[in-house]
């Protein structure tokens, strides 16, 4: 690619991110979706996924995942805890 063809792409990309940002400026005026899906009734009670305690969440426990309390949770995150259900990874094969 020549210097030409790079500086081209370079003030496409520009144009596309002023074009972009006038965008976003304009839908940051309305209510944002994720601020209303927030919670604000939380926290929600739970049981833990790991070691069966009760817990409480600040989003509300949709079953799909599981839920830890703040100590498995940490253990997950760590990853000394590796959540038996592997259905979110390829199985390796073989
Ligand atoms: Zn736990």
């Amino acid at each position: 690619m020549s210097d030409r063809q790079k500086e081209e792409k370079r003030q496409r990309n520009l144009a596309y991110a002023k074009k972009f940002k006038k965008k976003k400026k304009k839908t940051a005026s309305a209510p944002n979706p994720f601020i209303l899906m927030a919670p604000s009734a939380g926290p929600f009670p739970a049981t833990c996924a790991r070691c069966k305690k009760q817990t409480e969440v600040p989003f509300r426990p949709t079953g799909l995942k599981p839920v830890y309390c703040d100590e498995c949770f940490a253990l997950v995150r760590s990853g000394a805890y590796v959540p038996p259900s592997t259905e979110a990874e390829p199985a390796p094969v073989g």
